[in-house]
């Protein structure tokens, strides 16, 4: 099947020049980007006669599909369940632990296909998702049905806190907590190697664990070694407050990166999710390892974890360091709109420095695409326009409001538009998103389901919004 959108007023093909082709048009040839360039050279190079499908672009716009690098998908089903003035510690054990503990694998499967939908409907065709409450097998099933790319994995940990949180159930504990590291990354292995490479190649098994106090520094240090042995990456929550990061100090002399650093435990199989606590000798660790990071600036801005007065984003970016955009979930930042992310962190630092020229909307769209997909490890085939890379691409139409009038589409893509405007989302040469739905799934009844799920996991998990914790002194 070959497939011509021509007369695209421009494509942001976010490639080695971020070069922004106007009047462009593409190629998609199956599941691939057979040729791009202006409408004018793609006419020259194909006739009519070999080409299946046109498509006028008239008025459209084109950039590559967005990467997510850090989310939860079995948190969907936690929107606005938690109140805001908590800090990400008591976020995590108090809140969102107790929610994971009574979602069970029909509320994950829903809560996947949910969180899916949103991204799609806001540009997002391949993330990084933290792992599963249950078998990552549910999120695999879900994920292959909606059609996106994706990695996911089986979160674990190996180090529980003394006294269980109220909440915490025995049975979440049992799944999460594994008696020793050993155990532990004999499972991660077995699910690796069960569902690396699903659906085709689109989705992928990582080695993800959930990282900081509830895992041992032999299983930070195990997991990445794994990842390695195994040709996949890892991914776990790493210095993602000061708090985090204090009491690290305190009871292991040094903050959360350096412990690892120390151990042997950083390589460019490791994105690590957040690094909000990184000192500047850190920053040169990250660069001197070719680690990952995944930044969630909604989930900053919400668990107020600091990004602009301790945060080194801009300086990791100087250094050399690959820094992806997440959402991390709908309860950690609100939502899974990758472009709220990509409008905060093309300002926030710009603000807060008070200096107009640190990230920016060029920067800041990298981010959302290119440099998203090498944290991931999966460049070579995405998170760009270019020939011989998979059609995963975003169509924005500019006779929307938000974009009328225009100059210059980078600017207009990050500072003006919103994911109101985005009319068709593209994953392997599938339009998943189209005429204002995602193809692949019941949008209505999902929604009906989502919604009753929600309320009997709240209502099961006891969580009072008024009346929750709102400090914390596990693993202090
Ligand atoms: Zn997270």
């Amino acid at each position: 099947m070959r497939t011509l959108i021509e007369h695209l007023d421009f494509a942001c093909t976010v490639n080695g020049s971020d070069e922004v082709i106007k009047d462009a048009a593409v190629l998609i040839e199956d599941q691939w980007i057979a040729d791009i360039g202006s409408t004018t050279e793609l006419h020259k190079r194909h006739t009519r006669g070999t080409i299946d499908k046109i498509i006028d672009g008239t008025l459209i716009g084109i950039c590559p599909g967005f990467v997510d690098t850090h989310v939860h998908l079995s948190e969907t089903l936690s929107r606005a369940a938690f109140p805001d003035h908590l800090n990400t510690r008591t976020w995590v054990f108090h809140w969102a632990k107790p929610f994971y503990a009574h979602v069970n694998e029909e509320d994950e499967y829903i809560s996947v296909l949910l969180g899916a939908t949103e991204m799609l409907r806001a540009g997002t065709t391949c993330f990084l998702d933290m792992g599963a409450q249950n078998d990552p097998g549910v999120t695999v099933r879900a994920i292959e049905q909606v059609g996106m790319r994706g990695i996911t994995g089986r979160h674990a940990a190996d180090n529980p806190p003394e006294q269980l949180p109220k909440g915490w159930s025995e049975e979440m504990v049992a799944h999460h907590f594994f008696p020793d590291t050993q155990t532990a990354l004999r499972e991660l292995e077995d699910c690796v190697r069960r569902w690396d490479g699903s659906a085709g190649g689109r989705i992928r098994c990582w080695v993800n664990i959930e990282g900081k106090e509830p895992c041992s520094l032999e299983l930070h240090v195990g997991a990445r070694a794994l990842a390695e042995k195994l040709g996949v990456g890892t991914t776990y929550h790493l210095a993602t407050s000061i708090e985090e990061a204090d009491v690290c100090q305190r009871k292991h002399g040094c903050w959360p990166l350096t412990r690892i650093a120390n151990a042997g435990g950083l390589g460019s199989n490791l994105v690590i999710a957040h690094g909000a606590a990184i000192s500047d000798d850190e920053v040169a660790l990250l660069a001197r390892h070719d680690t990952r990071v995944a930044f969630c600036p909604g989930t900053s801005l919400k668990l107020g974890k600091g990004a602009t007065c301790i945060g080194k984003y801009p300086e990791m970016i100087d250094a050399g360091v690959t820094v992806g955009l997440g959402t991390d979930g709908v309860s950690a930042s609100g939502n899974l709109n990758l472009m709220r992310q990509m409008y905060a962190v093309a300002g926030l630092f710009k603000d807060a420095r008070n200096d107009p020229t640190a990230i920016g909307a060029r920067q800041a769209l990298r981010m959302a695409t290119i440099d998203g997909a090498r944290a991931l490890d999966w460049d070579r085939e995405i998170g760009s326009l270019e020939v011989g890379k998979r059609a995963d691409f975003i169509l924005f139409d500019l006779d929307h409001v938000e974009w009328t009038p225009y100059t210059d589409p980078l600017q207009a893509l990050v500072w003006s538009a919103t994911s109101a405007s985005i009319i068709e989302t593209w994953v392997d040469g599938q339009a998943l998103y189209r005429e204002g739905r995602v193809q692949t799934v019941d949008e209505t009844a999902l929604k009906q389901e989502a919604r009753e799920r929600a309320a009997a996991i709240v209502e099961r998990a006891g969580l009072e919004f008024d009346h929750g914790p709102s400090s914390t002194s596990l693993y202090d």
